[in-house]
């Protein structure tokens, strides 16, 4: 398709600097991924990326990478702060989809025979699906404390314990959240949906631990093999999809000038410094707090149907977070980048050194992975690192990493976020039906999956999305995140 990559060395590829681009781009992949990278417009819209002003080192496309609205699902690309700009479409709709793991202290044996009760009581207790509602009904005033004070406010109501905010990025809170920059509009649809899944994509799933690589890491995070743990995938519902949508209209209006300079009308941008900027900042720093309180209330009520199930107490049946982390998010950070003699970023060619400048990291279907010591990573797990959490699929294993040491040269301390789709949710629903996928999976592996729609199942269906353990074996080998333990699905439930 006329996009050149050159190979940097085994599993870094690059689309050299030339005509606009600001920088080069990298894709992360073996040549297996890379091929089925190269299918759709992923590395289109990667070169697009590098056309941001103010882009500063390679915008770098993850091994699960696959084209997005603008910008691709399993890219990050970082603008000056002060330069730069901010860019919706680099974020993506669903601010702050993200995940989070939940221990047990339960063993596969102990779950065996009762999957099909546990399936049905967290499908009858977790809403799901488009309509359903909410754990808590809320009114636009406790909407905008949610937004303001994220898991803060779960504490404060009884949601959620101490330790769950200790073991949450930025410990379930951004503190430059601004209430006020986000649209009734966008508040009445958040009413009804604190503490729901959603539809599609997102999931809970009972798991089991069935390897681990790292018995030093795993026992920091308290894992086990055959130990039950629980992950949740959701997002930000139609109130972050309202952020994204409001804030994407505003700059197109606002910024046309910069938006007629740059390759596709979905990465309209704010520059770094204007006023929409730093709404759109505020609103997504407060969508991002409203997803840290959806996955929170979803945690508090599995907790309670775990207690109903197995007739325990969930602090006896130790039910403690793991780690909740983001995977479309949008954040000023610390990295150090190639600057010019007089200290401002520039591409590689033309650098004279390297300094530290703050960045807006842009994040979308990647993963945050900070390495051993890095003080954003909770006292608990500093001397290992972060945990990542990589889900593969309702048929296939999922991974807990931890963040690489080389994860902060090679891609802004970040890695892949999930085994990423290989073909369209359309193009799924021609090629498989729900309900024998649901049949094979239980009959066949011992998978129960409850979903609200069978269409649902044959979109998410194990078959369109890439291999997860090619995603993460390319992960290791660059050291950005590295494998400690890996889990396999034994109950899901779906919107
Ligand atoms: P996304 O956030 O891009 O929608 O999805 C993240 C990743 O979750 C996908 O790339 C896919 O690998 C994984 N995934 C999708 N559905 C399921 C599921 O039902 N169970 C598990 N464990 N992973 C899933
Ligand atoms: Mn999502
Ligand atoms: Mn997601």
């Amino acid at each position: 398709d006329g996009i050149r990559l050159e190979r940097v060395r085994e599993h870094v590829w690059e689309i050299p600097r030339e005509g606009d681009m600001g920088v080069a781009a990298r894709v992360l992949a073996s040549e297996e991924l890379l091929e089925q990278i190269g299918d759709d417009e992923t590395l289109q819209q990667l070169r697009n990326v590098t056309h941001l002003p103010g882009i500063t080192e390679p915008a770098v496309c993850m091994p699960d990478g696959h084209q997005g609205y603008g910008f691709p699902v399993g890219g990050v690309g970082a603008t000056d702060a002060e330069t730069g700009c901010i860019s919706p479409g680099a974020v993506g709709y669903d601010l702050n989809c993200g995940v989070r793991m939940v221990r047990t202290n339960l063993t596969y044996d102990d779950l065996r025979g009762r999957e099909a009760e546990l399936v049905d009581a967290l499908f009858a207790n977790v809403p799901s699906g488009l309509g359903g509602g909410g754990i808590v009904e809320t009114d636009r005033d406790t909407v905008e404390a949610i937004l303001e004070r994220g898991v803060d406010w779960a504490l404060e109501h009884g949601y959620a314990v101490r330790a769950d905010l200790e073991h949450c990025e930025d410990g379930g809170r951004r503190p430059d959240a601004d209430a006020d920059a986000v649209s009734d509009k966008a508040k009445d649809r958040g009413r009804n949906q604190v503490g729901s899944l959603g539809s599609g994509n997102h999931f809970l799933e009972v798991q089991r631990v069935t390897d681990i690589y790292r018995p030093d890491v795993a026992d920091a995070y308290g894992l086990e093999p055959d130990q039950v743990v629980v992950l949740i995938h959701c997002g930000s519902r139609g109130l972050g999809h309202q952020v994204c949508s409001d804030y994407l209209r505003d700059i197109e209006r606002e910024h046309a000038d910069l938006l007629e300079d740059l390759p596709d009308k979905e990465l309209a941008a704010a520059p770094a410094g204007s006023e929409l900027a730093e709404a759109y900042y505020g609103a997504m720093c407060a969508a991002i707090n409203f997803a840290w309180v959806n996955r929170q209330l979803i945690t508090h009520r599995t907790r309670r149907v775990f207690e109903r199930v197995f007739d325990a107490d969930w602090e006896d049946l130790e039910m403690d977070l793991l780690y909740d982390v983001a995977h479309n998010i949008g954040k000023k950070e610390n990295h150090e980048v190639a600057v010019d003699a007089d200290g401002r970023p520039a591409a590689e060619a033309d650098a004279v050194d390297r300094a530290e400048r703050e960045l807006y990291v842009h994040r979308k279907g990647a993963t945050r992975a900070f390495p051993a010591g890095r003080p954003e990573v909770p006292v608990a797990y500093r001397d290992v690192g972060q945990p990542v959490i990589i889900p593969g699929s309702m048929g296939a294993g999922s991974y807990v990493l931890r963040g690489g040491a080389n994860s902060m040269d090679v891609a802004f301390g970040s890695t892949a976020h999930g085994a990423g789709r290989t073909m369209s949710r359309t193009q799924a629903k021609n090629e498989f039906w729900g309900e024998t996928v649901q049949d094979e999976l239980r009959d066949h592996e011992g998978i129960y999956v409850k979903a609200q729609s069978g269409a649902t199942v044959a979109e998410e269906a194990p078959g369109v999305y890439k291999d997860v353990d090619e995603v993460v074996r390319v992960s290791e080998a660059l050291g950005i995140g590295d494998t400690v333990a890996r889990t396999f699905p034994v109950c899901n439930i779906k919107g």
